[in-house]
C-alpha cells in the first residue's frame, strides 16, 4: 500500500517519534509499505513520520530500487559516531522541490535493531552517511532545513507560506 506522504508544516513531522516496540507481522507489513511508497516517491530514505506514523522506524535504498541488497530497514537507530564533513545537495519527500546544500558528516555508525528486533550496527559513507543521518533526524522531529543557515531556512520557508496560500502545498 502506498501511504500520501505528509508535508512540511504538519506538527508529526517536527516532533519525536515513540520507540517501536513491537516486532511482528504488522511491523512487517509497515515496513514493506513504506519502501513500496518511497519507491514510488522515488525517495532513498523515508521515515514513519513521513507516512503519519509516529514511531522509530526509516526504511533506506540508496540504489532507489536497483539492487536488492541496498534495502535497509532502521528500527530505533541512533547514530553512535560519526566522522569527517560532506556538503551536497540534500532534499525531502515532505519538502518536495525544494534543496540545499546541507552539512553533513562524511561518515556516520548508526546503531539500532532490524525488522526482527535484532540489534545491528551499520556505517555509511557519502550518501549513505547523509540518508542515515537525514532519516534518524526525522525520528527526532528535525527537518533538513533545519541543518541550513537562517537565512536560507527562511526562504525556504517563506516559499513554502506562498505555496500554501496558493494551495499548492
Ligand atoms: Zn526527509
Amino acid at each position: 500500500m502506498i501511504y500520501p506522504i505528509v508535508k512540511y508544516g504538519q506538527p508529526i513531522l517536527e516532533r519525536a517519534a515513540e520507540p517501536v516496540t513491537e516486532f511482528n507481522a504488522e511491523l512487517e507489513k509497515l515496513v514493506a509499505d513504506m519502501f513500496e511508497t518511497m519507491y514510488a516517491a522515488r525517495g532513498v530514505g523515508l521515515a514513519a513520520p513521513q507516512i503519519g506514523i509516529s514511531k522509530r522506524l526509516c526504511v533506506i535504498d540508496e540504489s532507489g530500487g536497483e539492487n536488492p541488497s541496498a534495502r535497509l530497514v532502521l528500527v530505533n537507530p541512533e547514530i553512535v559516531s560519526t566522522e569527517g564533513e560532506q556538503v551536497q545537495e540534500e532534499g525531502c519527500l515532505s519538502l518536495p522541490d525544494f534543496r540545499a546544500n546541507t552539512p553533513r558528516p562524511l561518515r556516520a555508525t548508526v546503531r539500532g535493531q532490524d525488522v526482527h528486533g535484532k540489534e545491528i550496527t551499520l556505517t555509511g559513507e557519502g550518501l549513505l552517511a547523509r540518508a542515515f543521518c537525514h532519516e534518524i533526524d526525522h525520528l527526532n522531529g528535525i527537518l533538513f532545513i533545519q541543518r541550513l543557515s537562517r537565512l536560507k531556512r527562511d526562504s525556504i520557508k517563506r516559499r513554502v507560506k506562498k505555496l500554501v496560500k496558493a494551495g499548492e502545498w
